[in-house]
C-alpha cells in the first residue's frame, strides 16, 4: 500500500471519532511521508497540529495504522511547512471581514414575545463560588416560579452573567411550564414603555398587559435611578403581581440599598426575596467558562494560549469571551491557530496594563457617577449628606488607593484644611470596617476603577 492510500485510509477512520471540526483542524494539510521499520513519519503543518496530534489523537491514529499493517509500532511527527502550491493553505493576511457569525455559531433569534434569547441557558452556564449562590436562587426560581425567592434580586458587576442568568431562568420556565407567560424587559425598554404610555394615554392598557404577565423580568434596575415616574408605575406593578404569586426577578450592578435615588418603598420590595450577587470567577473558573465556550462554538485552541488568555483576562467574562472570539477570527482567517506570539499581540487591548491602573481622574469620574452626582458635585462647598459621604469615600480612596498626602488631597478638594481631608478619611476607615453597606459600595466602586 502506498503511504498515500495508508494515510487515506486511516483518516477515514479517525473521521467517525472526533467532530468534524476538530476533523477539518488537525487533519487538514497531513500526511505521512515515511514508512521504515515499524515507524511511520507524519508530516503535519506546525508546531500546534504537532502538538496536538501527539498528545491529543496519537493513539487513534495509532491504532488506525496498527489496523493497516500490525508491524507499525510507533508514529512520528515532523513539521513540514506546505509549500504556497497546496491551495488552500496559504494563509491569507487580508483583514477579511468575517464577522462572529461566521465563527460556526449556532444563530440565536430574540423571541418576539417573550424578549428571550434562546442563547442563554443553564446548560451553558458555568457555575463557580463566584456565582454558585445566585446560580441555585435562580434554579430554584425556574422551579417553581412565585413560590421560591419572590423578588429574586441579582446583582454584580459588568459582564458577569447577570443577563445570562436572568434569561436561563426565563428560557427554563418557558420550556418547561409552556403556559407561562415570561416577559424580559431591559430597564431603558421599561422607562422609555411608561413614558410614552403616558405621553400616549394608554398607560392603563400598559399595565393591563403587564399584569397578565405571569414571570416579570427586568434586567439592570438601577438604570431607574431617579426616574420617579417609572418608578412609580414600577411599584403599582409590582405589588400587582406580586399579590398574585407571579415571579419577579431584576438584576441591577449593585444591591437595592445602594442604588441612589430609589423610592424606599421600591427598595424595601427589592429587598423584600433574596438577594444574590455574582462575583469575579477565580483561575480554574476561567479556565472552564473558556473550553466551554470552545467547545460549544466546536473549536480547539492549544493548551498554552487558553493559558495565557486565563492568566491575563481577568477582568470579566464578556472579555474572556472577546479574548477567545478575537483569536478564532484569526484562526478561521489563516486556518490555523494562532501562535502565543501572535496571541499576545491580537490582545493586546484585554490585557489589563499599568497604564490602567487608578488615577485621580478615574476615582473621581467613578465615585460621581456611583451616586448619581456630577463631578463638580463632589466639590461643591456644602454640607448636605448627599455631597458629603460621597465626598469622603472619593478622598478616602484618593489616600487609599494613591497614597496622597492629607495637603494634597486638600488642595484638591478646594484648598481646605487638611484636618478636613484627615477627618474624611479616618471617618470611612471607621465606617468601611464596621458598616457593611459602606464596605460593599466601596467595593464595587474599587472594581469599577481598576476594571476601567
Ligand atoms: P451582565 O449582564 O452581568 O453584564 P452577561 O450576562 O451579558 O453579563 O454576560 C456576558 C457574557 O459572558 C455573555 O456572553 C454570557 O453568556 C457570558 N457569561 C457570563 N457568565 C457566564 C457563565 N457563568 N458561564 C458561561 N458564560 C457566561
Ligand atoms: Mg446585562
Amino acid at each position: 500500500m502506498e503511504n498515500k492510500d495508508i494515510w487515506q485510509s486511516v483518516l477515514a477512520q479517525i473521521q467517525f471519532h472526533i467532530s468534524k471540526a476538530n476533523f477539518a483542524t488537525w487533519f487538514q494539510n497531513t500526511e505521512v511521508i515515511s514508512k521504515k521499520d515499524g515507524i511511520v513519519v507524519v508530516s503535519v503543518p506546525n508546531a500546534f497540529s504537532k502538538e496536538w496530534l501527539s498528545n491529543k489523537y496519537n493513539k487513534l491514529i495509532l491504532k488506525g495504522l496498527h489496523g493497516i499493517d500490525d508491524k507499525i509500532k510507533e508514529v512520528e511527527y515532523i513539521i513540514r511547512p506546505q509549500s504556497s502550491k497546496s491551495p488552500n493553505l496559504k494563509p491569507s493576511l487580508t483583514t477579511e471581514k468575517i464577522n462572529i457569525e461566521q465563527l460556526n455559531f449556532e444563530e440565536f433569534k430574540v423571541d418576539k414575545e417573550t424578549n428571550l434569547n434562546p442563547r442563554y441557558t443553564f446548560d451553558n452556564f458555568v457555575v463557580g463560588s463566584f456565582n454558585e449562590l445566585a446560580h441555585a436562587a435562580a434554579l430554584a426560581v425556574s422551579e417553581n416560579p412565585g413560590f421560591t425567592y419572590n423578588p429574586l434580586f441579582i446583582y454584580g458587576g459588568v459582564g458577569l452573567g447577570k443577563t445570562h442568568l436572568l434569561q436561563a431562568v426565563g428560557n427554563k420556565i418557558i420550556e418547561s411550564l409552556k403556559k407561562k407567560k415570561v416577559k424580559y424587559i431591559s430597564s431603558e425598554k421599561f422607562v422609555t414603555g411608561i413614558v410614552t404610555a403616558i405621553r400616549n394615554h394608554s398607560i392603563d392598557a400598559f399595565k393591563t398587559s403587564l399584569s397578565l404577565i405571569d414571570v416579570l423580568i427586568i434586567d439592570d434596575v438601577q438604570f431607574l435611578a431617579g426616574k420617579n415616574k417609572t418608578q412609580e408605575e414600577f411599584f403599582h406593578a409590582f405589588n400587582a403581581l406580586y399579590e398574585k404569586n407571579k415571579q419577579i426577578i431584576l438584576s441591577s450592578d449593585r444591591p437595592p440599598n445602594a442604588i441612589p435615588e430609589l423610592e424606599e418603598r421600591l427598595r424595601s420590595r427589592f429587598e423584600g426575596g433574596m438577594i444574590a450577587d455574582i462575583s469575579l470567577p477565580d483561575y480554574e473558573t476561567r479556565l472552564v467558562i473558556l473550553k466551554t465556550k470552545l467547545q460549544e462554538k466546536h473549536s480547539e485552541l492549544p493548551e498554552e494560549i487558553l493559558d495565557y488568555i486565563t492568566n491575563n483576562v481577568k477582568k470579566n467574562i464578556r472579555e474572556l469571551e472577546g479574548a477567545l472570539n478575537r483569536l478564532l477570527i484569526y484562526y478561521k482567517i489563516n486556518n490555523t491557530p494562532p501562535t502565543l506570539e501572535v496571541a499576545k499581540k491580537l490582545l493586546k487591548s484585554y490585557i489589563f496594563s499599568p497604564f490602567d491602573i487608578a488615577n485621580y481622574k478615574k476615582i473621581i469620574e467613578v465615585v460621581a457617577k456611583f451616586y448619581n452626582l456630577e463631578e463638580k458635585d463632589l466639590f461643591e462647598a456644602t454640607r448636605r449628606k448627599e455631597i458629603v459621604g460621597p465626598r469622603q469615600v472619593a478622598m478616602f480612596l484618593l489616600r487609599k488607593e494613591l497614597k496622597y498626602s492629607f495637603p494634597a488631597i486638600a488642595r484638591k478638594f478646594g484648598g481646605k484644611d487638611h484636618t478636613t481631608a484627615i477627618y474624611a478619611c479616618r471617618k470611612v476607615s471607621q465606617k468601611f470596617e464596621e458598616n457593611d453597606k459602606l464596605t460593599e459600595e466601596i467595593n464595587l466602586i474599587k472594581q469599577r476603577i481598576y476594571s476601567g
